[in-house]
């Protein structure tokens, strides 16, 4: 039996979808008006996990992702500017190609961290009648009004408003420190819909019922996940931050258009913390996975260190907890190896080996507790009772959750080869993955001259003492 916790009712409850075997699943994307951070990629890896999980419970998921590139405000209550266009003025581009840029080394960093895509990405500017429509199916059914920048939900007029994040709304009021403009009726509502400024031209426009602008943030989830997964869907995700204003508003704006309930479960992942204070972009404050690569980590390090926290628990980034995630890894991958050639094998102990399935599936099926799942890895490729091949059958089969590339272990030569050679061959497997070519064949050249060769084998590659 799969547990998940539930945000909307703060339990751990029992999975059962929908559509008997079906599930139907929505996770919030990146916005891409900069690079995505690692701590982006936490809520990313623990998304992953979930779908992994799913599926390794048997169920047939459809999974969709959206790539904010329009309407994210600087700030929450709908003041400031697009972060979009903010971003391609100070870079001296076009939105197009700020989006475009970011959306593709995203894209990229999902790949090298094995992040299984969704079967589809959908992005904000390619589904403006949906939004409209939201909003105009909204306005005909009295939840909006007007004012001199957009038009706003009426969160007064939809009781359940507080009901995901508990919002107490009165002491929201009372100590209202975020100053929100006197046009709003209430310090909650949102706007569904801005016009452009009167004295600006704006790079991403559109034409609507009610003048030239551009949608809101939240409305973008709302639109594109009922479009693509029905009114009413299973699981919705997203990283913490969501839960009280986006998820907030989107379940609102969803539940006001269509009468229905939205989602059964809401899923929230914790952040990844910089010293005490959350990895964020709007502070400057953050690391990338390419700065990991640059320092001689593999993506594999860094998703091995995550699997090492529950997605619920904050967890502090440091590099001496990422050397030991990376010292982990290898040990992993090198006994991974010693099990790929036994000197001798033994007989295994099929109950141990049952044993163990069921150990692995009650730890990822209890709300994806990987700590336990991991030291349940680690029990079976050291555990005697079985052979080197039901070790390796069982790694690889926990590996359908983990995500580690454990099939892709790297090979025998590799530990007599110098960290130094095997960090270049890592970091060359990377770049063939990213399709960046040139930089592959000029670490093939280095990894040479430093006395090795690099043999590409299907999924990775093997090192060899040059003659
Ligand atoms: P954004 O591109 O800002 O919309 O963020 C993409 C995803 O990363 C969202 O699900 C956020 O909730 C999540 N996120 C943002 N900052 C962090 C962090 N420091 N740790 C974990 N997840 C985060
Ligand atoms: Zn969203």
């Amino acid at each position: 039996m799969l547990k998940l916790f539930n945000s909307l009712t703060r339990t751990l409850e029992e999975f059962v979808p929908i559509e008997p075997g079906k599930v139907r699943m929505y996770c919030c994307g990146p916005t891409v008006y900069n690079f995505q951070h690692i701590g982006n990629f936490r809520t990313f890896v623990f998304e992953d996990i979930l779908l992994r999980t799913l599926k390794y419970n048997g169920f047939d998921v459809k999974y969709i992702m959206n790539i904010t590139d329009v309407g994210h405000l600087t700030s929450d209550e709908d003041t400031g500017e697009d972060k979009v266009e903010k971003s391609a003025k100070e870079q001296g581009r076009s939105v197009w190609d700020v989006t475009k840029f970011y959306t593709e080394v995203f894209l990229r960093d999902v790949e090298l961290l094995n992040i299984t895509p969704p079967e589809m990405y959908t992005k904000a500017t390619e589904y403006m009648n949906e939004q409209i429509a939201m909003v105009k199916c909204l306005e005909d059914r009295g939840f909006t009004y007007r004012t001199s920048d957009g038009i706003y939900f009426d969160t007064a007029k939809f009781p359940d408003y507080p009901k995901l994040a508990r919002l107490d709304i009165e002491g929201m009021k009372e100590g209202a420190r975020i100053e929100f403009s006197e046009e709003k009726r209430s310090i909650t509502d949102f706007a569904l819909w801005k016009f452009s400024p009167k004295d600006e031209k704006r790079q991403m426009e559109w034409d609507s019922p009610w003048g030239v602008g551009f949608p809101g943030w939240h409305i973008e989830c709302s639109a594109m996940s009922t479009a693509l997964l029905g009114n009413h869907f299973d699981i919705h995700c997203g990283g913490i931050d969501h839960l009280p204003v986006h998820h907030t508003n989107e379940l609102a704006q969803s539940e006001a258009c269509t009468g229905e309930k939205y989602v059964n479960y809401w899923l929230h992942g914790e952040f990844l913390n910089m010293g005490d204070e959350k990895m964020a972009k709007s502070t400057g404050n953050f690391i990338t996975l390419q700065t990991l690569i640059d320092k001689g980590y593999s993506p594999m390090d860094y998703r091995y260190f995550l699997l090492m926290a529950h997605y619920r628990k904050k967890l502090k980034f440091s590099f001496e907890a990422l050397d030991s995630a990376k010292s982990g890894y290898r040990n992993l991958l090198s006994k991974i190896n010693t099990l790929r050639k036994p000197k001798q094998d033994s007989a295994s102990d099929k109950q141990v080996y049952e044993e163990m399935k069921s150990k692995f599936l009650n730890a990822v099926n209890e709300d994806m507790n990987m700590p336990v799942a991991m030291s349940v890895l680690w029990e079976a490729v050291r555990n005697e009772k079985l052979s080197a091949e039901d070790r390796l059958k069982l790694a690889f089969d926990f590996d359908r959750v983990l995500g580690l590339r454990l099939d892709q272990a790297l090979p025998e030569q590799v530990e007599s080869a110098p960290d130094e050679v095997v960090r270049m061959a890592d970091e060359r497997l990377e770049a063939k993955r990213a399709k960046d070519f040139a930089r592959a064949d000029k670490l093939r050249q280095e990894i040479k001259d430093l006395g090795f060769e690099v043999l590409d084998s299907k999924d990775g590659y093997t090192l060899r003492k040059s003659d």
